[in-house]
C-alpha cells in the first residue's frame, strides 16, 4: 500500500493549488454575492487542462486516473466548492456521458465543454421525481429522425449557465429505469425555457428548471443506445459523488487550518484559546473524522481506477464527508466568536455552500440505501416494498 502521490500527481496538485489560491479563492465572496458565473476562469481552466481531467486523450482529455482527477477537484475547491460542482461534478457526468455519444457529438458539445468554451448542466431530476429518479415522467418521442422532447427538469447545477444539457427522458412507457434514454441539448432550442431559483448557497452557478416543450432534436443527439441512459447515469454517480465529497471536505479542511491558526493567536482569560481542551478537542475530532473519510474517498477513486466497483464506497462517503464537513465549518464559524459570523470571512458562505452537497447528487438517506444494498443486497430495501 503506498499513500505517496507520483511525480506528475504532486505537481498538478502544485499548480492547481495555486490556481486556486490565486484566481479562486479572492473572488469566492464575490462572484456568490453577485451570481455571476466566472465564464473567462472556466475558459482558462480549459486552457490549462483542468477540465476532464479523466476524460481519455482520443476524446480531448487528459487521460488521467481518477485519483488525479479527485486531486484537481480537492484542489480547486480549496478555492471555490461551488464553481468546482458545476465544472467538476455536473461537468465530470456530462463529459463522461458524451464520451458514449458520436464523433459529431464529442465534436460539437465535448470539445467545447473541454476547452471551457461551453457550460453544461446535468438534468435528471424533476418535480415529481429526485431520490426516486426513475420515477421520471418527461418524454422523448421518435418522429422520423428526430425526437419530441416534453417535460420539466429542476433543481439543475448551473442550468440559467448552460450552453447544452445532458437531459434523461422516456423513451418508452411504462418500463421503469429500463424505458429511461439520455440526450445532448442545445439550451438554445425553439421550445426550451429557464427559470432561476433563489438559493441559500452556490449562487454563482445558478440552479433552476428547464422547461421543454415540443422540442424537437435530431436522433443523433441520442448519447449511448436508447433505454440506457438511467444505466449510464448510475455508472456516472459512483465517481462524480466521490468528487462531491471531496469537494466539501477541501473547504471545511481549509477552515480548520484557519481555526487553527486563529484559535493559536487568540487570547482568552489570559492563554490562546487552543490551550482550552473545550476548543482543541472538536477541532481535533473533525480533523480525524474529515481525514478518514478524505482516505476513503481516495480509496474509492482508486478502486475505479483498477476497474473494480466503489458502489458502495461511494455510498459511504457521500453520506459522511458532506455532513462532517458542515459539523466542521459551523463549529469554525463559532470558534471564530463573533467576527466568525460575518460576511468578512467566507465561513458562513462556505457552509451555506456545503449544505448544498448534502442533497445534490443524492440525500445522506439514498447515500445508505446504497450502501445497505451492497451489504445486504436488494431484497431487504425499503423502496421493494411498494405497491
Ligand atoms: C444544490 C443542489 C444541486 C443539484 N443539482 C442537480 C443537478 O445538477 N441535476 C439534477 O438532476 N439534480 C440536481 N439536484 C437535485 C437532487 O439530485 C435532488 O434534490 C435529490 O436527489 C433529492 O431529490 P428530491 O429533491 O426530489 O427529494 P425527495 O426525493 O422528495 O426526498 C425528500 C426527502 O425524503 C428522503 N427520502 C426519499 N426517499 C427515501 C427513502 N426511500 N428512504 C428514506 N428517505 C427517503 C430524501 O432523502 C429527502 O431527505 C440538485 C439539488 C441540490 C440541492
Amino acid at each position: 500500500m503506498d499513500f505517496e502521490l507520483n511525480k506528475d500527481q504532486k505537481m498538478i496538485q502544485n499548480e492547481v493549488r495555486r490556481f486556486a489560491r490565486e484566481e479562486l479563492a479572492p473572488y469566492y465572496s464575490k462572484w456568490d454575492r453577485e451570481k455571476t458565473y466566472p465564464r473567462e476562469l472556466v475558459r482558462k481552466m480549459g486552457e490549462l487542462g483542468f477540465l476532464g481531467v479523466s476524460v481519455n486523450q482520443k476524446d480531448g482529455g487528459l487521460g488521467e486516473s481518477f485519483v488525479t482527477e479527485g486531486i484537481v477537484c480537492e484542489e480547486l475547491s480549496r478555492g471555490d466548492c461551488s464553481l468546482t460542482m458545476s465544472t467538476h461534478v455536473a461537468g465530470h457526468l456530462c463529459a463522461g456521458l458524451l464520451e458514449h455519444g458520436s464523433k459529431e457529438v464529442k465534436k460539437k458539445f465535448l470539445e467545447p465543454f473541454l476547452a471551457g468554451e461551453q457550460i453544461t448542466a446535468f438534468c435528471l431530476t424533476e418535480p415529481g421525481s429526485g431520490t426516486d429518479a426513475a420515477a421520471l415522467q418527461a418524454t422523448a418521442q421518435k418522429k422520423g429522425a428526430a425526437y419530441i422532447l416534453n417535460g420539466e427538469k429542476s433543481g439543475i447545477t448551473a442550468i440559467m449557465d448552460a450552453d447544452f444539457a445532458l437531459v434523461f427522458a422516456r423513451t418508452e412507457a411504462g418500463t421503469g429505469a429500463r424505458g429511461v434514454s439520455c440526450f445532448v441539448v442545445p439550451c438554445n432550442l425553439p421550445g426550451v425555457s429557464k427559470q432561476a431559483y433563489e438559493d441559500l448557497g452556490c449562487n454563482a452557478i445558478v440552479r433552476g428548471s428547464i422547461f421543454f416543450q415540443n422540442v424537437e432534436i435530431p436522433a443523433t443527439c441520442l448519447i449511448g443506445e436508447e433505454g440506457a441512459g438511467f444505466k449510464l447515469a448510475m455508472q456516472g454517480f459512483d465517481i462524480s459523488r466521490i468528487f462531491l465529497c471531496l469537494e466539501a471536505i477541501a473547504p471545511a479542511m481549509v477552515s480548520l487550518q484557519e481555526t487553527i491558526a486563529h484559535v493559536k493567536e487568540r487570547i482568552a482569560f489570559g492563554r490562546p484559546l487552543a490551550s482550552f481542551e473545550g476548543v482543541s478537542f472538536p477541532l481535533v475530532e473533525h480533523v480525524s473524522l474529515l481525514e478518514a473519510v478524505r482516505l476513503l474517498c481516495y480509496k474509492a477513486l482508486w478502486l475505479r481506477d483498477k476497474g473494480q466497483s466503489s458502489t458502495k464506497e461511494a455510498g459511504m462517503v457521500k453520506w459522511m464527508a458532506p455532513r462532517f464537513s458542515t459539523n466542521a465549518i459551523r463549529d469554525c464559524i463559532v470558534l471564530h466568536g463573533h467576527y466568525g459570523y460575518t460576511k468578512d470571512y467566507p465561513l458562513e458562505q462556505r457552509l451555506r455552500d456545503v449544505l448544498a452537497i448534502e442533497i445534490a447528487d443524492g440525500t445522506p438517506q439514498v447515500s445508505k440505501l446504497v450502501v445497505q444494498r451492497e451489504l445486504m443486497g436488494r431484497a431487504y430495501l425499503s423502496y421493494n416494498y411498494r405497491h
